[in-house]
């Protein structure tokens, strides 16, 4: 009976003692014992509760799948924040601005059903 392969049972959740480093990456490539995170769930990094794993987004590398260190709220609001920044508010910017190119006649087909509908349904008081 050989047992050359490892079993794969059930994904491993570990948690990251040195964040996600070139240090971590090595641990994790040369098989270094982590602590483990219960199987269910972790603490998040950012609002610091302790929240199932369904709530992570689950993130795959070259060596497992792993859990983002923020649950899926904080993760969001992260990214909306980003919108937000300088760098964020130049590429939303940007991409607004292809966007509107490429779909010129669409948006203002759009827009002007919007208008009639609008004109429709709250009619002016005065005339
Ligand atoms: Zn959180």
């Amino acid at each position: 009976m050989s047992d050359g392969e490892e079993a794969h049972e059930e994904p491993i959740w570990p948690q990251w003692p040195h964040g996600n480093t070139a240090k971590h990456r090595q641990a994790v490539r040369k098989g270094w014992e982590y602590r483990r995170a219960s199987d269910d769930g972790k603490v998040c990094k950012d609002c610091g509760d302790w929240k199932p794993a369904s709530e992570y987004y689950p993130v795959r590398t070259k060596s497992g799948t792993y859990l983002m260190s923020r649950c899926k709220s904080c993760a969001k609001a992260r990214n909306r924040a980003y919108w937000h920044t300088e760098t964020g508010a130049q590429i939303l910017k940007r991409q607004n601005t292809r966007h509107y190119a490429e779909h010129r006649e669409e948006i203002k087909a759009r827009m002007a059903r919007t208008r009639a509908r609008n004109k429709r349904e709250h009619p002016r008081e005065q005339s």
